[in-house]
């Protein structure tokens, strides 16, 4: 990974799509995102804290939905698939069972 470059690609992300700044281009912040896509995959973490509403293919939240979580036989796996319309990526959510809480009696 080419760090510097992400972090030059993220700056111009940032400052192009600032609708109130003074550099506003979407369609640079859009490069930028399209670019740092193709070298640089989502960070697995960076996918989890936008609770997947982010494509790991090319950055965009605009269109990203889930079908139904679903749960594997025989494990506490759940997965969910996944797909964005802006650049039709499809891809599986991962899940794990971890228990329950609240029950009422
Ligand atoms: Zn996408």
């Amino acid at each position: 990974m080419n760090t510097r470059l992400n972090e030059l690609l993220e700056k111009l992300d940032v400052v192009a799509g600032d609708p109130d700044g003074p550099l506003h281009d979407p369609e640079m912040a859009e490069l930028a995102r399209l670019i740092r896509a193709q070298i640089i995959p989502l960070p697995q973490a960076q996918y989890v804290n936008s609770r997947g509403t982010i494509c790991p293919n090319c950055g965009g939240s605009d269109c990203v939905t889930t079908d139904e979580l679903s749960l594997e036989d025989g494990s506490s796996n759940v997965f969910g698939n996944s797909s964005c319309c802006d650049c039709e990526a499809t891809w599986t959510e991962l899940y794990q069972l971890m228990g329950f809480e609240n029950l009422k009696r």
